[in-house]
């Protein structure tokens, strides 16, 4: 062959094992065949792709759970044991676990660890150093990338404000040590979450998806399938900061109206005429429960801040368009002890047009693990694609001769 048609050659045996690690990243307990099928792939093409992604060490076939079935146990094509994996570190309000996760999306919890009071950024981040540290001791060359997910605004890789940790202008990476390789992607933790429900969640397969979550204040993303529109910053999505709320009312992010404060425990603290909560989170499961146990003033103020929901995704339905909605954190604890008010104020803020069919309100799959599960997607991005293929050839040798 020519010089240029073994470049050809080479670009398209890329692209194919790159599909191939892309669909076993997603579809984990798939069979040879089927994955020719998904992928349009002739028997061959697949069992040749297969074969190299074996002698990489990057995928393995083995027998599929038994279904019951009579026969012969299906063989799958799943991660090799021996292949890539990231770290992912979710810092939240109250403390910072960290996981590792391989390819097809299965996730191991490794630390989990409190804040201290005040958090203080460099507490928690020396912390939390120290314990990537051991990952990458442990996981050597097979650890290729970190995903970091954090409860404030990101903006060029920098943590600009994080309030309910009272930490501002944060550069995440440089104070974690990680300036060298793997990749480092920070972001923020609705935006984590979304990816992760809109890839494997409950908005997997859906177009376009609005992803909310509640916790203090509420945040989200916008994604096109599995993809964050974060802006041209990654700051976007700060949908807790549009003027939905009570002009009357500031929010310390230092606009005033915010759709933010009107959504969660500060607000049923205001309506239950209590004093700012220390604790907003836990503020506001104590008086949603009050108001599921028939308490009429705290009913009332349930059903308030589930009209301000429902109005405020009505309006960013109105002006985003996605297919579905998928709410999570406090959202789907207001949903569950005033559902119909949600609804009720979401269709009547909706566009004539858009009411017969309005995008459905989902409740989130993952619940307690949705950053960290989002931060590994967005952490195995930067390992499924040429660069990260080339890197992880050039650092492992292949375990078995294969095919050249
Ligand atoms: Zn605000």
């Amino acid at each position: 062959m020519e010089v240029g048609e073994v470049g050809r050659a080479r670009a398209i045996q890329v692209q194919g094992m790159l599909a191939v690690l892309r669909h076993v990243h997603a579809h984990p307990e798939t069979t040879r065949a089927q994955l020719a099928r998904d992928l349009g792939l002739s028997r061959s093409s697949a069992t040749e792709i297969v074969a190299r992604l074996h002698a990489l060490r990057l995928v393995e076939e083995g027998d599929a759970e038994p279904t019951g079935a009579r026969g012969r146990p299906t063989r799958v094509v799943h991660r090799h044991e021996l292949g890539p994996v990231v770290a992912v570190v979710d810092i939240s309000h109250e403390s910072w676990r960290l996981a590792v996760a391989h390819l097809g999306g299965g996730l191991r919890l490794l630390r989990r660890e409190p804040h201290g009071r005040p958090p203080s950024p460099d507490q928690v981040l020396a912390q939390v150093a120290t314990a990537l540290g051991e990952v990458r001791e442990q996981y050597g060359g097979r650890l290729r990338a970190i995903g970091i997910s954090v409860p404030g605004t990101i903006s060029d890789g920098r943590l600009v404000a994080a309030a309910t940790l009272g930490w501002r202008d944060v550069d995440m990476a440089r104070r974690l040590a990680l300036t060298a390789p793997p990749p480092v992607v920070v972001g923020n933790d609705a935006t984590m979450a979304g990816v992760a429900e809109a890839r494997r969640g409950a908005a997997a397969g859906a177009g376009v998806t609005l992803s909310l979550t509640v916790e203090v204040g509420i945040g989200g993303v916008l994604l096109e399938h599995g993809r964050a529109t974060t802006g041209a910053t990654g700051a976007g999505g700060e949908f807790g900061h549009m003027p939905f709320g009570d002009p009357a009312l500031e929010c310390p992010c230092g606009a005033r109206g915010c759709w933010d404060v009107e959504v969660d425990g500060r607000a049923l603290a205001r309506l239950m005429g209590d004093p700012p909560p220390a604790a907003p989170r836990s503020a506001a499961e104590a008086v949603l429960r009050r108001a599921r146990d028939g308490d009429a003033a705290a009913r009332s103020a349930a059903d308030q801040v589930a009209r301000n929901l429902g109005r405020g995704v009505a309006g960013l339905v109105n002006a985003l368009d996605p297919h579905v909605v998928t709410l999570s954190g406090l959202a789907v604890a207001i949903m569950d002890v005033a559902g119909p008010s949600v609804r009720a104020a979401y269709e009547s803020g909706l566009m004539a047009f858009r009411r017969p069919a309005p995008p459905p309100l989902l409740r989130a799959r993952f619940h307690e693990d949705g950053s960290l599960r989002g931060a590994a997607e967005l952490a195995f991005d930067a390992v499924l694609c040429e660069a990260g293929l080339q890197e992880w050839r050039r650092a492992t040798r292949p375990a078995t001769a294969g095919p050249a």
